[in-house]
């Protein structure tokens, strides 16, 4: 067992804070405030290879490995939760998605475009009826022999106006369940296909979320990703891997609101010294501390299992239960260190607070990932 990092590991996650702190830092407040993020820092983010993190480089990814994807999202969500959500989505739900189970002519088509950061694309399993319950599709994608028409509506979904390309979950045959829902590649654009308006959000407000309505769309049948019924499958084992991505955002935002609280109560002072010195704010520094340290732990097993080959179900969703706990109680904590700083926006700590809160909500709740261990563990 070693628990150092390789010198390319090392590196990959320099390179990443630095682009943070040197790009993503100026105007982080602003975009918030403003729910916007440029399209020239999501093609820097593409330049940088961040886009297509473990896809192989012959079709235009950056061929890394997991624990360099989740080094990556951690220093990202340190500073800028917004950016790391999209890196999050295009690379383990949708590249991730298409690389492991699109088949060639698809990889070819449009996984090129999404590992390199040309398009993003968006993963769209949401719907107003089926959330934590995603079974309970409503869209419904019917069989004419050379393609399929597609009607419903999908909501929440990240990268929803700024995407070009969607993977789409929809109910094909409703008497076979689970095993008659399909995955199908939308492009924006495609008659039918509408994007709604941008979701006014508590936390990662950079990040654009909208509602997609489906009215007859007509999608080729060569745009459905695996066999007839393989879409429920499809949906959960991608969600596996994305909740690692997820995991690393919840442990950067952690460690992002530890690394200021821990600065800033050796500068403030209160009843002649630095507050660092008081106890009650020490003890709050070891728990952040030991608990950030221990989340960092089970994402990183999580993206090892990935790595080595092994079943992540498990590992993922108790790397994502876990940290999104810390980065939620820790970032209050942040807060509080902070005192009255900390309720301002200049000080960074109350957006970190507020970006905490999704990652316990999507890709799966935290009530849904003890599903998903309690399941594991009574299974065996
Ligand atoms: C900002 C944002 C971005 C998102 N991005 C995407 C995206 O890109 N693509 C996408 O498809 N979706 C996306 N989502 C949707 C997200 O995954 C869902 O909101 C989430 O899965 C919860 O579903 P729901 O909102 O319908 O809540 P519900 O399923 O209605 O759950 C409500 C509450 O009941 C609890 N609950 C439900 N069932 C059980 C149970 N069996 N046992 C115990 N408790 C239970 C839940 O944990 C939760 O606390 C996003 C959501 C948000 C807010």
């Amino acid at each position: 067992m070693d628990f150092n990092l390789t010198e390319e590991h090392m590196m990959i996650r320099d390179a990443a804070r630095d682009f943070a702190q040197t790009e993503l830092l100026p105007g982080v407040i602003e975009r918030d405030n403003a729910q916007t993020f440029p399209d020239e820092l999501v093609r820097k983010m593409g330049d940088l290879g961040f886009m297509g993190i473990m896809v192989d480089p012959k079709y235009g990814g950056s061929g890394m490995d997991a624990i360099s994807y989740v080094l990556i999202m951690e220093e990202l969500s340190k500073i800028d939760a917004s950016a790391s959500v999209m890196v999050s989505v295009n690379n383990s739900l949708v590249c991730y998605g298409l690389e492991a189970y699109g088949n060639e002519k698809q990889k070819e088509k449009y996984l090129t475009k999404l590992a390199t950061g040309e398009c993003i694309g968006a993963f769209c399993l949401s719907e107003p009826e089926a959330g934590s319950d995603a079974t309970s599709q409503k869209t419904t994608a019917i069989d004419k022999g050379d393609h399929y028409i597609l009607n419903g509506t999908k909501n929440w979904i990240t990268n929803g106006g700024r995407a070009e390309i969607y993977l789409v979950i929809a109910q094909t045959d409703k008497h076979k369940g689970s095993h008659g829902i399909n995955a199908f590649i939308v492009e924006k654009g495609t008659p039918g296909f509408d994007i709604g308006p941008k979701e006014d959000k508590l936390g990662i407000r950079g990040s654009d979320t909208h509602t997609l309505q489906f009215n007859d769309v007509k999608v080729p049948k060569e745009n459905r990703i695996g066999d007839d019924g393989f879409g429920f499958r499809f949906a959960m084992k991608t969600l596996s891997g994305g909740r690692i991505g997820i995991a690393a955002q919840a442990l950067g935002i952690a460690s992002g609101a530890y690394e200021l609280a821990l600065k800033y109560s050796k500068e403030r002072k209160a009843f002649g010294t630095e507050i660092c010195n008081h106890q009650a704010i020490a003890f709050k520094l070891a728990d952040m501390y030991t608990e950030i340290e221990a989340a960092r732990m089970l994402v990183m097993k999580a993206a090892w299992d990935k790595d080595q080959g092994n079943n992540y179900d498990m590992s993922s969703a108790m790397a994502k239960l876990y940290a999104s706990k810390v980065a939620m109680e820790h970032t209050v904590e942040a807060v509080q260190i902070h005192g009255g700083n900390g309720f301002v926006k200049e000080y960074h700590v109350e957006r970190l607070m507020r970006d905490a809160k999704i990652t316990q909500i999507y890709e799966g709740t935290s009530e849904i990932q003890k599903i998903v261990i309690s399941r594991g563990l009574i299974r065996g």
